[in-house]
């Protein structure tokens, strides 16, 4: 397998000051799916849902050539349910409620077929769970890992034993302050740069994302959406375009990195269009293509 991912499979329900959906399927791992199925066809997906999760989705995710012989399904009880309402800036959200329900006592047990995994992509999920299934794989190439403000309250310690094992960390601009305890986001940047990853990015929704690895730092635009129906999974979608973009070339240079972000840039872009992940099953490699092509014009300048 080229790229693991685990995380979250989730029935969310999101009110936006717009319109509101109710369990809708989500969660971390299958956004960062989807999103990576794009790039790479060789995916491993680890993870947990209830009977009560929608058969189309899994057979979806079949489709798109993603193995799923790491899914438990559980008979007779409840996939994970999430509930967030959005402000109206579309930026900021609240958590409503928080149902673990399967993932309460998931053991995460990696196939074999998938130990060896080049790249793994660790969605937001507990730190626990992130720690247990690094300690199954083979040395791989490189850790990409996500986190929530719900793990950074509720298991901070366990998130820095995780951290120290991580190569690329996604966090967004209130999650990168949590974690550091610091109010500027370049300070912060730098301080998570110490507690283990070697490269931090920092998503700030309709504001972009900044990658920090060393002492440089590549400021990245989000592409301009006018009419932006639902920002859950975009932050997971970035994750899944970047680690999928890495795992298709093989690369891990600086610029490599850099064309990540713009890569999970543009396919996070799409994601906001539509509620869930109405949008991203959606698109066709072209689609994607334009809209990073679209980067490059919007950020070119000349010197004189
Ligand atoms: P994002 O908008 O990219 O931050 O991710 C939203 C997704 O994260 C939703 O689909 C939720 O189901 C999922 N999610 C929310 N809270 C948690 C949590 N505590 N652990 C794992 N996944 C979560």
């Amino acid at each position: 397998m080229n790229l693991l991912v685990v995380g979250s499979i989730a029935l969310d329900t999101i009110e936006t000051p717009f319109a509101s959906v109710s369990e809708t399927p989500g969660g971390s791992a299958l956004y960062i799916s989807i999103s990576a199925s794009y790039f790479t066809d060789s995916i491993g997906l680890v993870g947990i849902v209830g009977d009560d999760f929608p058969k189309d989705v899994i057979d979806e995710l079949k489709q798109r050539n993603v193995n799923l012989s790491g899914l438990k399904i559980v008979p007779g009880e409840r996939t994970f349910r999430w509930a967030g309402k959005y402000h109206y800036d579309m930026n900021t959200r609240e958590t409503i409620y928080t149902q673990l329900n399967v993932f309460s006592d998931f053991d995460p047990i990696i196939p074999d077929h998938f130990k060896s995994s080049k790249y793994i992509c660790l969605g937001n999920i507990d730190p626990v769970l992130q720690m247990k299934v690094l300690n199954q794989v083979r040395s791989p190439k490189l850790v990409i890992a996500d986190t929530m403000n719900f793990w950074i309250e509720r298991k901070f310690d366990e998130l820095l034993e995780t951290l120290k094992h991580v190569n690329v960390l996604i966090v967004n601009d209130a999650e990168a302050r949590q974690i550091a305890r610091e109010p500027n986001l370049i300070k912060a940047g730098r301080k998570i740069l110490k507690l283990g990853p070697d490269v931090v990015i920092i998503k700030k929704g309709e504001h972009g994302a900044v990658l920090m690895i060393d002492n440089a730092i590549f400021s990245a635009p989000a592409y301009p959406i006018e009419a932006i129906q639902d920002p859950t999974g975009a932050g997971d979608t970035f994750a899944g375009g970047f680690a999928g973009w890495l795992a298709r070339t093989d690369d891990v240079s600086e610029k490599n990195l850099r064309r990540a972000v713009i890569y999970g840039s543009a396919i996070a872009s799409f994601c906001v269009e539509d509620f869930g992940i109405n949008r991203i099953r959606k698109l066709s490699w072209e689609d994607i293509q334009k809209r990073f092509r679209a980067f490059k014009e919007m950020t070119s300048f000349e010197v004189d």
